[in-house]
């Protein structure tokens, strides 16, 4: 299949390197020419504009920062531009209304497009085992499907238009509350004189699991190897959970849904972005307990 593949960053590069193991033939856009040069270095073919990337393609993947540029490059340069024929997956996380407005307009202009945001970081991106929460029609989902396979270890269709990046935020969410309530856990344990692996044994197999727990434990030398065991290099950056707290703050005020913890996490990951950690990683969070 011959796909066009818009912004090969950190997730997009490893997303775009799969596309081309898998047999397709991947044509790359990004403003960033070191993005580029790592592309071609993975098989693909680069283009210095997406409208020359999109050229007689029957799919168009997209990973892009944010909800702003996502509009700006569907509306401006793929929507009209990709042959009509194309199937259009964006699979940034971006917010709820800005998926749908994009997908609206692409519908509009007879295109099927779905939202499809990851869970999964960027060793998940290059391993190809990323979790798809894909928003759309049944049509969409079944044309889109074997593409997102090709990427990742589960692919799931949540509903209509939107409704992967309302997974996506509630997930990421829960994430969030989850990891500070993991790091206090831990943090108290210590204090009250615990060792932490012992704990880490004893809260595994009890009710306070979680994935928190037992694939991402925040303290050095508990559980199994996580960022916490490399001084907390991500991993997931705290300025993506930030990010992502954010959309889902916005989503809740939207839905009119007073989300006391999801507020108080953001509140917290904010302050502690703003004091320069935005690039830690975030479970690194439990430095400030
Ligand atoms: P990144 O900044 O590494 O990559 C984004 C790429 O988009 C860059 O290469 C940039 O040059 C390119 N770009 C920006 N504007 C463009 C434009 N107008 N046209 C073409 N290319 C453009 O970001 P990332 O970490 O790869 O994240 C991408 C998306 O995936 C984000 O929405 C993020 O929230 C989401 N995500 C990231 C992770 C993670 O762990 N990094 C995990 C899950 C989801």
């Amino acid at each position: 299949m011959k796909i066009a593949f818009i912004g090969l960053g950190n997730m997009g590069g490893g997303m775009a390197a799969n596309l081309v193991k898998a047999g397709h033939e991947v044509r790359a856009f990004d403003l960033a020419e070191a993005a580029l040069e790592l592309a071609r270095q993975n098989g693909c073919a680069t283009f210095a504009t997406a409208r020359e990337a999109l050229q007689g393609v029957e799919a168009v993947v997209s990973m892009l920062p944010n909800g702003k540029i996502v509009d700006s490059v569907y509306l401006a340069d793929v929507i009209g531009v990709a042959p009509q024929s194309a199937v259009l997956l964006d699979c940034s996380t971006i917010d709820v209304a800005t998926a749908r407005k994009v997908a609206e307009a692409a519908g509009a202009a007879g295109y099927e497009m779905v939202d499809a945001p990851v869970s999964g970081g960027i060793a998940a991106a290059n391993a190809g085992t990323l979790t798809f929460m894909v928003g759309g029609s049944e049509a969409g989902f079944a044309r889109t499907e074997p593409i997102l396979a090709r990427m990742g270890k589960a692919v799931i269709h949540a509903g209509g238009s939107g409704a992967g990046q309302a997974a996506k935020i509630c997930n990421n969410m829960a994430l969030g509350i989850h990891m500070i309530g993991t790091c206090e856990a831990f943090a108290m344990a210590q204090k009250l004189g615990l060792d932490p692996q012992k704990f880490y044994d004893i809260i595994s197999v009890s009710s306070g699991q979680s994935w928190s727990v037992t694939s991402y434990c925040p303290v050095p030398g508990a559980g199994p190897q996580s960022p916490a065991d490399n001084d907390y290099k991500p991993g997931f950056a705290a300025a993506l959970m930030l990010k992502d707290l954010t959309l889902a703050m916005e989503a809740a005020e939207t839905a009119g849904v007073d989300a006391e913890m999801g507020k108080r996490a953001r509140e917290l990951y904010q302050a502690w972005v703003d004091a320069g950690n935005g690039a830690v990683d975030f479970s690194g969070i439990i430095r400030t307990l």
